[in-house]
């Protein structure tokens, strides 16, 4: 389901004259944006984002929650695998496609489901793996959010879902869609019971996901330049024939239009998240309602 282009890696440095000096794979990497080669240790450092541009890279859910969270995180349900229940086969099986990303991922479905500290306050937080399936929402990760939010709930603790995904997947059919309610759903208990929910949005954040639980926070917060939206813009123009605005389905578009709360560089978001969680925890609890009770109509 490749709906998104890869970033390109840069191509292995040719080797000198004499043929000796090769460079291992993975060691340099191109900015796609503004093609500086960069060294992979560098980036690392600098959280994917390239130090000469700004492009952020796509991050792998383990990395998200590295950087969103002070220490060690506990994991929850990483047993939970499809059972295929549609036994779907496009150009291939899915449950080769699944073994396959099982494989080159090692996990075992499109999301991380954690309980951790960010900046010494407890949360929860999942974080959405696009190399699994391009991220895609089927029932293992409508079940594991749902999971995530109602121990959020339990503990009373906030919830952030780090969102990278092409939206619900499709080899589970209407069961893929049902996630989209059964984890609205899940939040409105959350929302209910008076706890924070923080959305981050990256690149990309498409279908399903965008159309459920990506545009529910409390905040929602995206990384620059992600591409946000329900359909792709290609499909947009050919249905309606008309040529899209610039920088259409972008964070920054989107901030523009009202559908954002915020656009946040990825070295700023958890210092941006930390404060907004802490002000929203004083609102709920130290700051008394300045609202007055409605007075009763004659
Ligand atoms: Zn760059």
């Amino acid at each position: 389901m490749p709906w998104f282009k890869k970033e390109k890696k840069a191509p292995i440095p040719a080797p000198g004259k004499d043929g000796a000096v090769r460079v291992p794979e993975g060691l340099w990497v191109k900015c796609p944006s503004c093609a500086q080669v960069i060294y992979n240790k560098d980036l690392l450092v600098s959280l994917q984002v390239c130090p000469k541009c700004a492009h952020h890279f796509r991050m792998t859910a383990a990395e998200r929650l590295a950087m969103l969270l002070d220490g060690p995180w506990i994991e929850y349900d990483d047993g939970l695998r499809s059972t295929d229940p549609l036994q779907f086969t496009d150009t291939k099986p899915y449950r080769d496609r699944l073994n396959a990303s099982i494989k080159a991922t090692g996990r075992r479905d499109a999301v991380v489901t954690t309980s951790g500290t960010l900046d010494g306050l407890p949360v929860e937080v999942a974080a959405m793996e696009y190399s699994f399936i391009g991220g895609s929402m089927g029932v293992v990760v409508g079940e594991k959010i749902t999971r995530a939010i109602e121990r959020a709930v339990a503990g009373r603790v906030p919830m952030i879902i780090v969102s990278c995904s092409g939206g619900a997947r499709m080899m589970e059919g209407a069961l893929s869609l049902m996630q989209m309610a059964k984890v609205s759903a899940a939040l409105a208990r959350l929302d209910r019971a008076g706890l924070p929910y923080i959305s981050l949005l990256t690149d990309p954040t498409t279908g399903g996901v965008t159309a459920s639980f990506a545009m529910l926070g409390d905040l929602n917060i995206a990384e620059p330049k992600a591409l946000i939206g329900f359909a792709g813009p290609r499909v947009i123009e050919q249905t309606i024939r008309q040529k899209l605005p610039e920088g259409f389905q972008r964070s920054e578009f989107l901030l523009e239009h009202g559908m954002l709360d915020m656009v946040v560089d990825r070295r700023e978001l958890k210092a941006t998240v930390a404060r907004a969680l802490r002000f929203m925890r004083a609102g709920g609890e130290a700051v008394p309602s300045t609202v007055p009770s409605p007075s009763p109509t004659p």
